[in-house]
This record gives structure tokens, sequence and C-alpha cells, in this order.
């Protein structure tokens, strides 16, 4: 973080998601060209770190509200969806141990992933699609003395680097699930460059190998995983909001910017028109905000509404971008245009697990 911006602090005070908002709004936008061409900003992670973001969701209690930790995210994925995304694996990983019954774990992994310090993300797009009958799950683990022998290897596991880490999960022959964290600085990890991405490339995304990899019994999250990711799956996907709202918001405002040139005929676009999305915007907010203020919820009725939100929010961010790209029109539609960049990255929240499509499909199997 500069020195300058550091001096210019003035929000030390105000609430956390501000001091991101601040953050996100001085440092983000002269970085966000090269982090879409691929530059992972570690920088930035451990600002935002520094200021709160990953914080404010350790208290693992009924209780607990994750509201402040969606606003900030909201705040960066205003500025930088990659950063938005890898904001929300930050969040996740902290979630993960912070819900842990490891107290091992928790005292070596639970403060410095909440300051930023120890960056890292997750790997449990392949065992979220397990868990619903989409795939197999990929990590295989066999019981040793003192924990577990891992191999098998996961597409694609972002905010990562070679000193991170990242909470996923294996099968043991006997079926038995065990969630745990991965220490990339482990040689017995290879992290694989991804080829280049339509967007998201400044994500620290990598193809991860497990070598038959020991993880001790103080890296296990959970020894049986599926009650704890019962527990965890709301909080998981509920996270995600951040994006689709930041995202949304700035696709708003591309549309009003647009206005005093172009809003004569604009206006002809009448079912996208800012306003509507807004609209839209603040009802998805508020269900947002009741749910993620009951984390801890388990019952079928609220994991329903969970995902329908998690829907409504990738559908109303892909929908804001489609209708930011046709107001802007020719300048939008320039390389330099953060409109065409907002697009990309928009489809990313659609994409990512859960995505659109395991959505529909959980939906459908509830009915
Ligand atoms: C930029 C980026 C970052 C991501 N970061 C993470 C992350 O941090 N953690 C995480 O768990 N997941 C991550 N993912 C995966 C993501 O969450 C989704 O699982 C993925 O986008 C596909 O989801 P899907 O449901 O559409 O599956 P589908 O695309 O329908 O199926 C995906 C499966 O197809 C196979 N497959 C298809 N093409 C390829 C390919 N080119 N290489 C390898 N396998 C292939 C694999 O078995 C894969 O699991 C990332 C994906 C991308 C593109």
């Amino acid at each position: 973080m500069s020195l300058a911006f550091a001096d210019t602090v003035t929000t030390k005070t105000a609430p956390m998601p501000a001091r991101v908002r601040a953050i996100s709004q001085s440092e983000l936008p002269p970085l966000v060209t090269a982090i879409d061409e691929g530059h992972y900003p570690a920088d930035f992670m451990r600002a935002i770190g520094a200021a709160g973001a990953y914080a404010s969701h350790t208290d693992a209690r009924p209780g607990l509200d994750l509201n402040p930790a969606i606003a900030a995210m909201g705040e960066v994925s205003e500025v930088c969806g990659s950063s938005g995304f890898m904001t929300w694996c930050q969040d996740t990983l902290v979630w993960y141990v912070a819900n842990t019954a490891n107290d091992e774990l928790k005292e070596r992994l639970l403060a410095t992933t909440a300051s930023g310090d120890q960056l890292g993300g997750t790997g449990l797009s392949n065992p979220m699609k397990s868990f619903f009958g989409i795939e197999k799950l990929k990590l295989k683990g066999r019981r040793v003395e003192g924990g577990y022998v891992v191999r098998g290897a996961l597409p694609w596991v972002s905010n990562l680097g070679e000193d991170h880490v990242f909470g996923t999960v294996f099968e043991r022959e006997d079926g038995e699930k065990v969630m745990f964290i991965a220490d990339c600085a482990d040689p017995a990890i290879e992290l694989l460059p991804c080829d280049p991405f339509l967007a998201m490339d400044g994500t620290g995304t990598y193809g991860i190998h497990f070598k038959d990899t020991f993880v001790p019994d103080s890296l296990v999250l959970a020894h049986e995983a599926m009650p704890f990711i019962k527990k965890i799956r709301a909080g998981f996907v509920l996270l995600q909001m951040g994006m689709a709202i930041g995202l949304t918001r700035d696709c708003i405002a591309q549309m009003k910017r647009v206005r005093p040139s172009l809003g004569h005929v604009n206006k002809f676009l009448v079912t996208q028109q800012p306003e509507q999305f807004e609209e839209a915007l603040e009802a998805l907010t508020a269900e947002v905000n009741d749910l993620a203020a009951q984390p801890y919820e388990t019952s079928a009725s609220f994991w329903r509404r969970v995902v329908q939100a998690r829907l409504d929010a990738g559908d109303l961010t892909m929908a804001a971008a489609h209708a930011s790209m046709l107001h802007a029109g020719a300048r939008g539609y320039l390389k330099s245009s953060p409109v065409q960049r907002r697009m990309r990255e928009a489809y990313f929240v659609g994409i990512v697990t859960p995505a659109t499509k395991q959505l529909r499909k959980m939906l459908a199997e509830m009915n």
C-alpha cells in the first residue's frame, strides 16, 4: 500500500466497509487494467486485510452477522471484480478456520488469515458439485500415522501463491469426507499455471496437484466434512453476494454516466433502465441483509432462500452488465472501456460455484 494513501487515511475510526471503500477507490483504479491482464494484487489484498475486511466474521457463534464482510466485498467489487472475488476467497478461508473445532489450527491461522497477513482461498467447487451429484470428488486420501496422505488434482483454485493456503476436501477409502487446509509451501503440492482466462486473470488462479501429500491432523478442519459443510454452506454462498452487489452497482453507474450524451436513444431500452436495476438491487440487498444476519440457520426453507438469492444475484449481475454494454454502445466496446471488463467479470458471478446451472438443479431438486 502506498505511503501517500496511508497519510490520507482519516477513516481509521470509520466503519470497516467505509475504510475498505476508501482504499478500493484510491488504490484500485490505477491497477484494474493490470489486474485484468494478469497482475495479482497481493499488496491491495493485504491492505484491505489491515483495514479489517476479512476480520468481521471470525467470532463463529450464533448471532454472527456476515453483512459487514459482504459490504466490504461490495466496495471492492464495485471497482474490480477480480479483487472482489479474491476478497471472497480470503473471506471463505477465514470462515472455514473460524468454524473448525480444531483449536490448534484455529490458533495457527485465524488471526493471520483474518488480518490478511496469511493469504489464501478455497478449493470447494469440486466438493460442492460432488455433494449435489454433478461430478466425483477429485482428491483421495488414506489414513496414516498422525494424518492422511492425499493425492489428486483440482483444476482451479484462486488467491494463491507459493506461501498461501486453502481449504478443500478429500475422500477416504471408506467413503468418509475430510475437510482440511492445504499449504502451498509444501513441496508435495504443485501449483500449475492456468491457460489465460477471458477475465479474472489476476486472481492468482492455479491448477493444484497433490502428489501423495502428507496432511497432518493439525491441518484438518473436520474429520467428518459433511456436518461441517452443512454448518458453513450458507455463509459460503452468502459471502459471494458482495461480488454481485458491487458489480451491479457499477454497471448501474455506467448506464447513468452515458445518459447525458445518449439518454435520448437509450430511453428506448425500456426494460433495461438503470432505475429498474436499482429497484432489483435494492430488493436483493434487503433479502441478503436478512439472510446474512443469520448464517447458522439450517432449516430447509432458509437454505432454499439462500440458493434462490444466489441465483437472483448472478442473474441480476449479468443482466445489468449486459444492459450497461447496450447503453454504452461503441465506447463500451473499446478494449479500454470498464464496461466490457465489467461484463466479462459479471459472467464469472454466473459460472463460479455454485454456478447458475447448479443453482437451478438444486432448486429443481428441492421441489
Ligand atoms: C478464473 C477461475 C477461478 C476459479 N477459482 C476457483 C477457486 O478458487 N476455487 C474453486 O474451488 N474453484 C474455482 N474455479 C472453478 C469454478 O468455481 C467453477 O467450478 C468452474 O467455473 C466450473 O463450474 P461449472 O459448474 O460451470 O462446471 P462445468 O464447467 O460444467 O464443469 C467443470 C468440470 O469440467 C472439467 N473441465 C472442463 N474444462 C476443463 C479445463 N479446461 N480444465 C480442467 N478441467 C476442465 C473439470 O472436471 C471441471 O471440474 C474457478 C474457475 C475459474 C474460471
